[in-house]
């Protein structure tokens, strides 16, 4: 089966964990310390505003509760979202609003959001769909004007660049995944960005217990190295240095990994232009740049699912992401949504990751155009 999505990890990724074995410390430590160095050299942005964290879901969670999103509050997210966006939203007793997608992109606009803001309207929780930055100028001029909060769910656009200016570093708050489906993996993890150093340290405290003290070798107390403090009931939810020991290799390979699927993105719109019954992803606009997470194509929404059987009969995974949140029960009843419901019943992400071979994609085109002869 060609997947639709799937990690690159090879033998530098298993040296560097050899390495940590080695070291006889595998936890957070060091290692970690330099990949979120890194990371944060990578964005071009402050040392202090990056941490890392056990996966892009808890970072969503500690953003919400960072901003002191709770009851009575609203946050405004599109409905084509991860579902723990929403999960984190409710989880703090406020309400997720879901607004509309741009059909095409499967992004949310400055209008969908303006739609549904009320004096209620606490933050707006994006996502970059397929790796393709949303219009930042209109979103964050919107924002800035009605004094709303803006929280920036990465884990599609980790190279993705909005004039210039990396995405996941425009609001309040960014978050970075590198779970198992994602560009960079490291099996589990996530990074998380803070718009000032005073966010940042407070993250880094609900993320290990509420600490104030380093554990371990860095501790720097000489006597009773086992007394603690801490300044909040934290949780526990860091990366280690086996899991920060793949990262930094991973980042040393990013620019190749998007090198390839922007080349896999151009093969597949070249070659399945001509056909009138399906829509490629729309062109990217010059002034950014997508981390081509996923390629997604649009057709009727009565063959789109026998695509996706005749694909998968012939060992091509596909799938759809994201399921339109306002679907999913315990997060409505919600208003209709008609481009988010089109776009869900339309559009199909295949295959794109940079571990395909020509073959896999030429077998794929060849794949979506013996479905469309027998139309
Ligand atoms: C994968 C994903 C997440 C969650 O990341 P984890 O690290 O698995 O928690 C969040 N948002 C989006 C858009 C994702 O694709």
């Amino acid at each position: 089966m060609i997947n639709v999505f799937q990690p690159a990890l090879r033998q530098e990724e298993l040296q560097a964990v050899l390495r940590v074995f080695e070291s006889n410390w595998v936890g957070k430590g060091k290692v970690t310390d330099q990949f979120e160095t890194e990371f944060a050299n990578y964005l071009g942005v402050e040392r202090t505003l990056v941490r890392s964290v056990s996966c892009c879901t808890e970072g969503l969670f500690q953003s919400v509760a960072l901003l002191g999103v709770g009851p009575e509050d609203e946050v405004i997210l599109p409905s084509i979202s991860f579902v723990g966006a929403a999960n984190a939203i409710a989880a703090a007793g406020a309400r997720p609003v879901f607004c509309e997608v741009s059909r095409r992109t499967l992004n949310a606009t400055a209008e969908s959001i303006e739609e549904k803001i009320t004096p209620r309207t606490k933050a707006v929780l994006i996502l970059h769909y397929g790796g393709v930055p949303c219009e930042m100028d209109e979103i964050c001029r919107l924002l800035c004007e009605k004094g709303i909060y803006l929280i920036e769910d990465n884990a599609c656009s980790i190279a993705s660049q909005y004039r210039g200016k990396p995405c996941g570093t425009f609001g309040d708050t960014g978050v970075w995944s590198f779970d198992a489906m994602k560009i960079l993996v490291t099996g589990d993890g996530g990074m998380i960005y803070c718009k000032n150093a005073e966010m940042a340290q407070q993250v880094e405290e609900q993320l290990y217990l509420g600490l104030l003290t380093k554990s371990g070798y860095s501790g720097k107390a000489d006597t009773r190295w086992w007394e603690f403090e801490i300044s909040c009931y934290g949780r526990r939810a860091i990366m280690n240095d086996i899991a920060s020991a793949i990262g930094t290799e991973q980042l040393k390979k990013l620019p190749d990994f998007i090198s390839r699927r922007r080349q896999i993105h151009e093969f597949y719109s070249q070659a399945l232009s001509d056909l009138e019954w399906l829509q490629t992803p729309p062109d990217i606009p010059r002034y950014v740049q997508s981390s081509y997470y996923l390629y997604w194509i649009q057709t009727r929404a009565d063959i789109r699912d026998q695509l996706a059987k005749h694909l998968r009969d012939n060992g091509i995974y596909t799938t759809f992401r994201y399921y339109p949140l306002h679907w999913v029960k315990l997060h409505g009843p919600h208003p209709a949504l008609p481009n988010a419901e089109e776009a869900a019943q339309t559009t199909l992400c295949i295959p794109i990751h940079q571990s395909l071979s020509d073959d896999d994609t030429h077998k794929i085109v060849d794949s979506i155009r013996e479905f469309g002869k027998r139309l």
